[in-house]
């Protein structure tokens, strides 16, 4: 704790930070690592377990989407990765910063330079008396020297135009379409050039073809700068447009999907898509409810061991093995059966 307060540059913390990440078993590349994440609300005296035990890692330069119904946790995952709330348990660091245990001033700095975020309503992400430019420019006035004075012109042109908003320069944001507002907002985030860009339901006010601008302007940002992209969404199209898609359940994650685009003898490119249940540090992983209403699986499966696969079988053995049951073991048996049908 004392190391934090005495003032270190952010080149130090990186370091720091890097010398960490490579000695927690996750390679130097792993950008968010959330353990076993738990965040409680309480209102009106009843509790809330918006988040119960969410395990996610990040890799640096991924594009990912964050799906799942309303009310699964997404946005207090978003808003802890932000820096803005702190978790009731289980750790969590992006690039190396531990968000439970930051000071105010680490914090501060965090949300300055670290990360980014863009929220569903534009009104949240632009301030109305600006001009684009100047909301662009004001992140790097107030982010501590991280941008040179002489850099802040010149980098707010060019994050407009990476942005294709080069056009709204001098407008305010109600001169301005809702798209261009958001692709504004993505700029504004990117000002003092975060490691990671956080966006929660940044398609969310927008018609069909203004999310997709904004969708393309967000691909960008990862392929051009190399930022890393975590975007919440309802959107069918955003999820299916990224290589990862981390679906999350009950305030954890419970599934993903990757797209892989595979070449042919011929160079013809195909993209394949494979689902994935998610497997937590424990080991525990939840099967799809469909899979298990198929097969009648409840309350316990009985797994065997293949040479390149596990295979989870129904429970049907159980009345076979009672009947054949030497004595000394019925008791148990039926105890297993008495609670497979509470
Ligand atoms: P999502 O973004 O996936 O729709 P949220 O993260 O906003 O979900 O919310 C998850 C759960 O936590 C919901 O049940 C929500 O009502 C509850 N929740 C979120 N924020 C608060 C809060 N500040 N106080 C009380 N409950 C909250
Ligand atoms: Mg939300």
């Amino acid at each position: 704790m004392s190391r934090s307060t005495v003032p270190v540059s952010l080149a130090e913390l990186e370091r720091r930070a890097a010398d960490e990440r490579s000695e927690d078993g996750r390679g130097p590349d792993a950008l968010i690592v959330c353990d076993r994440l738990v965040r409680i609300f309480t209102a009106g005296g009843v509790e809330v377990q918006a988040l119960q035990g969410l395990d996610l890692v990040v890799r640096t330069g991924e594009l990912t989407a964050l799906v799942g119904a309303s009310g699964s946790g997404k946005s207090t995952l978003l808003n802890v990765l932000a820096g803005l709330d702190v978790p009731s348990a289980g750790t969590a660091s992006v690039a190396g910063f531990d968000l439970t245990a930051m000071d105010a001033a680490a914090r501060l700095r965090y949300r300055r330079e670290v990360v980014g975020f863009v929220w569903q309503q534009a009104a949240r992400n632009l301030l109305p008396f600006l001009t684009a430019a100047q909301n662009v420019a004001l992140p790097m006035r107030l982010g501590g020297g991280r941008i040179r004075r002489r850099q802040w012109a010149a980098r707010v042109r060019d994050l407009l135009d990476l942005l294709g908003v080069g056009h709204c320069h001098d407008r305010v944001p109600h001169r301005m379409s809702g798209g261009e507002q958001q692709r504004t907002a993505v700029a504004v985030a990117l000002a003092n050039a975060p490691v990671l860009l956080l966006a929660d339901e940044p398609t969310g006010e927008l018609d069909s073809r203004a999310a997709e601008e904004v969708l393309t302007a967000l691909r960008t940002v990862n392929e051009e700068l190399g930022t890393t992209v975590l975007i919440v969404t309802h959107d069918a199209a955003v999820a299916s447009a990224v290589r990862r898609t981390v679906a999350i359940r009950d305030g954890r994650t419970s599934s993903e999907v990757l797209r892989r685009a595979t070449r042919d003898g011929k160079g013809a490119e195909t993209v394949t898509t494979q689902e994935y249940v998610t497997v937590d540090r424990a080991g525990r992983l939840q099967l799809p409810a469909e899979f298990a209403e198929k097969l009648a699986i409840r309350d316990r499966a009985r797994l065997t061991l293949r040479p390149d696969h596990i295979a989870v079988h129904r429970d049907d053995a159980g009345e076979v093995l009672r009947e054949s049951a030497p004595e000394d073991l019925r008791g148990a048996q039926a105890d297993g059966g008495r609670d497979s049908r509470r």
